[in-house]
């Protein structure tokens, strides 16, 4: 069996970091607006590239803010979902992966931080998430996979994608009361969850 895992808002609070993250930019007198015009460089949050777009365009001092944003990227462990650790040991790090999409240092970080890194064979960053999972399963041809796969993410659009692409696969719609999204199950996700509880 192998289980390919989204990371945000499925094993990461991700609405909770967020909040606390830009916290951190209100305390410095950033504005909210400010802050949210600042974060996507082609469509991903870059954290390095809003604070020196910041101190270029509005004289923020970047190297305060980046001592503070140090310190509170330091230790990620809290935004960790409390039933992800059970979940991931039941699985067995052997056949586990993560597939995020995002900016690869900054899913990477988030990762490492939240203390996931171990518990996890591969990490894939990418937005074909089909092309991570086929990669990881070594496979050229998506209709030689022999063994049980799942797919778990919290967005409709990447299961159906994945499921187009791989028809074998177990395609699972998690869907926390603590996600940001609230996509609605269609014909392309095989189950709906509402926690990690569960048991593949
Ligand atoms: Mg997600």
């Amino acid at each position: 069996m192998k289980a390919f895992i989204d990371f945000d808002d499925v094993l990461f609070n991700t609405k909770e970091f967020k909040k606390d993250l830009m916290a951190i930019f209100y305390s410095q007198g950033i504005s909210r607006q400010l802050v949210y015009d600042t974060m996507y460089w082609d469509e991903k949050y870059n954290l390095n590239k809003q604070l020196k777009f910041l101190e270029k365009e509005y004289k923020i001092d970047r190297q305060k803010l980046k001592t503070k944003l140090d310190i509170f990227l330091q230790d990620l462990s809290k935004y960790v979902f409390p039933d992800v650790h059970d979940f991931l040991k039941t699985v067995g790090r052997e056949n586990l992966f993560i597939i995020s999409y995002g900016h690869s240092d900054w899913q990477r970080l988030k990762i490492s931080r939240a203390g996931l890194n171990n518990f996890f064979q591969d990490i894939f960053i990418g937005k074909d998430k089909a092309r991570g999972i086929l990669q990881f399963l070594n496979l050229d041809d998506k209709n030689k996979i022999s063994e049980k796969t799942y797919f778990i993410d919290d967005r409709v659009e990447y299961i159906e994608k994945v499921k187009k692409q791989i028809p074998t696969i177990t395609t699972i719609l998690l869907k926390r009361k603590e996600g940001r999204y609230n996509d609605q199950k269609n014909k392309w996700c095989d189950q709906e969850w509402e926690n990690l509880k569960n048991k593949l």
